[in-house]
């Protein structure tokens, strides 16, 4: 383990763990807790509220899956959320559909991410080979396109954050003025959302992490040719 392996990687690594088990262990507890109304109504209810046309909301295998399909203008949500009433299925779906009324509106940062999408993927499927290649081969070339390509990448981990930030905003903003819920639940739905998007800080601090290393050791190779 080099230096810079324990500054900057181990950190991260060791933060995504910590906001990986507090989603769990935040989902969990406010499984317990009855919100009267089901992961299903309550996407049905955020849509509603916000006066925008209803998409369909179907179940989706396996656990923690929910999202929003934008090409099928579809909420899938997960077995434990779909036709489960509680604090955190109200949550979780609240916030797949605060994702559809963003692209109803037309939310900028979503159109912003959606524009690098396509390089953002070339370069999270071809970076790491390229930077490998780059090492073998000792081309510092290879090496700054490889860097160039996770730039891209990184990049779409950063749109990605004011856009899951707002739809749980607007999640919470219809959970709280549909007067449904007690004080309680909404704190709980809270809680849930916000380590949820914990999760997400962490996966950029992760990739900034990595995108460092790997600017260090570009100068670092670049010093030792001199
Ligand atoms: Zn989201």
């Amino acid at each position: 383990m080099d230096y810079s392996y324990i500054v900057l990687i181990l950190p991260a690594l060791i933060f995504s763990l910590i906001a990986q088990a507090m989603v769990k262990s935040a989902f969990r507890k406010y499984s317990e807790m009855s919100a009267g109304m089901t992961g299903e109504q309550a996407a049905k209810m955020v849509m509603q509220m916000n006066d925008v046309p209803a998409v369909p909301v179907v179940p989706i295998a396996g656990t923690l899956t929910d999202n929003y399909d934008p090409k099928a203008q579809t909420i899938h949500l997960s077995q434990g959320v779909f036709a489960t009433g509680s604090v955190s299925a109200v949550g979780v779906a609240a916030h797949e559909a605060g994702h559809a009324v963003q692209y109803a509106k037309g939310y900028f940062p979503i159109q912003v991410r959606n524009a690098i999408i396509p390089v953002s993927q070339i370069g999270a499927k071809i970076s790491w080979p390229l930077l490998m290649i780059g090492i073998v081969l000792g081309s510092q070339h290879l090496f700054l396109i490889g860097i160039l390509l996770f730039s891209a990448a990184v990049l779409f981990q950063l749109v990605t954050l004011p856009v899951e930030f707002n739809a749980s905003r607007r999640a919470m903003a219809a959970i709280r003025e549909s007067s449904y819920f007690t004080d309680e639940q909404i704190r709980g739905a809270k809680k849930v959302l916000t380590a949820a998007a914990l999760t997400y800080v962490a996966a950029l601090a992760m990739s900034v992490a990595q995108l460092l290393r790997l600017l260090l050791m570009f100068s670092g190779n670049s010093r030792r040719r001199r």
